[in-house]
């Protein structure tokens, strides 16, 4: 039998720290990263025949499930027929249909491969429109690897110690301004001193990229004014939120409205696809329409949309995102009263189907600050213990953990269970 460890030697061989994507790998964590084999429902299985109950669904695209069969038909449906035409798809337009009827704030959408090429392009139209220059962000949040998000993010930039990553030019970065998440007064005073150069504010309407961090009330609400005031663009990253919060994203869950949204992760049911959309004024100063450029050679790939559509159309069954936000909270207050009755401080957060575990007295955590003032060995030890007890969680305190309808109430018995013996040990 090959093993992670012996995959892992032969990875780091020709591929940088051995992964493709550096939240894989186990940073502090002293083991190597465990290497699967294959997936369904709720549940990953290594390459040593171990299996374990998933809260990572791929960084979150999976919320039916791994393998899930109507994906899977959908994409096999289509296989024979070709790859890629590098010409426009019907099934492009059943997707464009589907999301602007989803999140109605999306007046047209452009299909991207990516999360991170969705903010990116989205970065750049609001630029454009607006003939301004500076972009606003929050630290700690994280929106994906382009170079002007690169700076304060969260995610694999922050677990691994370079929230502003190297490589960005200094020109680059001087017009991005990063302000403190829920903090309206510190975005309402930057607007008050440079509000119209301000090209847009970009925003995880739920934190997802330094835990699980939800918006204060008034938080987006400012976002919303002072970008009207100033004539600035209001982009929300849905990339995790967006199917997951609720059916129509964050957005409708705060009822706040952004002029863009950023999409990614469930909108591809797996495969790699981001979106990018929002009101018609704005997003029709794209190429060919106008002068803002935006292409992508395999963007709206038949294939990735089959597998997004059905994915999408299975989360219109009424009640199905109620049942996820409950699921999260039996494993929220089971994980509770298990830390609790063990004596190990710890809280939970969650929105919807993302959840996230504190190891902090604090009783809330609502910016980078908090957030990064948690205890890391003790996010170490629970992580070991519950994958020693065949639970996987994201392998960084800085990350949200991900429910999937597939998750039945014996999997979260297994979880809580393997929490008890967690925090036995982290008390001991
Ligand atoms: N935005 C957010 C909020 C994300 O969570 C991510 C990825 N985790 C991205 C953008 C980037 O997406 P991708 O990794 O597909 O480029």
């Amino acid at each position: 039998m090959t093993t992670s460890a012996e995959l892992f030697d032969r990875a780091s061989r020709h591929i940088p720290g051995g992964v493709n994507s550096p939240v894989r790998a186990f940073k502090g964590l002293h083991r190597p990263p465990i290497f699967m084999e294959r997936a369904q429902g709720a549940y990953l299985f290594d390459v040593e025949g171990n299996r374990y109950v998933d809260y990572v669904g791929s960084w979150g695209p999976m919320i039916t499930g791994h393998a899930d069969q109507d994906v899977l038909a959908a994409v096999r449906a289509r296989l024979d027929n070709g790859l890629s035409f590098g010409t426009p798809t019907e099934i492009e337009t059943t997707m464009a249909d589907l999301i602007c009827e989803m999140i109605p704030s999306m007046e047209m959408v452009r299909m991207t491969s990516s999360g991170t090429e969705a903010t990116m392009s989205a970065i750049r139209l609001a630029r454009g429109y607006t003939g301004r220059d500076k972009i606003v962000k929050f630290e700690g949040n994280y929106h994906g690897h382009s170079d002007s998000l690169l700076v304060k993010a969260g995610s694999g930039a922050l677990t691994h110690g370079e929230p502003s990553s190297p490589g960005v030019p200094a020109s680059l970065a001087e017009h991005t301004v990063t302000l403190s998440f829920n903090d309206p007064e510190g975005v309402q005073a930057c607007f008050d001193e440079i509000g119209d150069q301000v090209a847009c504010i970009i925003v995880e309407p739920v934190a997802g990229n330094m835990n699980c961090i939800p918006p204060q009330p008034e938080f987006l609400e400012t976002l919303r004014r002072v970008c009207n005031e100033h004539g600035s663009v209001l982009i929300f990253d849905e990339v995790m939120t967006g199917f997951r919060v609720a059916l129509g994203g964050a957005q409708a869950h705060y009822n706040v409205t952004p002029d863009l949204t950023c999409l990614g992760k469930i909108v591809g049911g797996g495969m790699p696809v981001g979106a990018f959309g929002g009101k018609r004024a704005i997003m029709e100063q794209i190429s060919p329409l106008g002068p803002i450029y935006h292409a992508g050679t395999l963007s709206g790939n038949p294939l990735a949309m089959a597998a997004g559509v059905t994915l999408l159309n299975k989360l219109q069954v009424p009640g199905f995102h109620d049942a996820l936000a409950q699921r999260v909270d039996t494993l929220r207050f089971g994980l509770q009263e298990r830390a609790d009755a063990a004596g190990v401080p710890m809280i939970t957060q969650s929105a919807g189907g993302m959840f996230g575990v504190f190891f902090t007295a604090q009783s809330r955590v609502d910016n980078f600050a908090q957030a990064t003032a948690c205890d890391p060995e003790m996010f170490r030890r629970f992580f070991s213990a519950m994958l020693d007890h065949g639970v996987y969680l994201a392998p960084s305190a800085f990350e949200a953990g991900f429910m999937s309808s597939a998750h039945t109430a014996e999997d979260i018995q297994l979880t809580l269970d393997a929490a008890e013996k967690a925090f036995a040990l982290m008390a001991s």
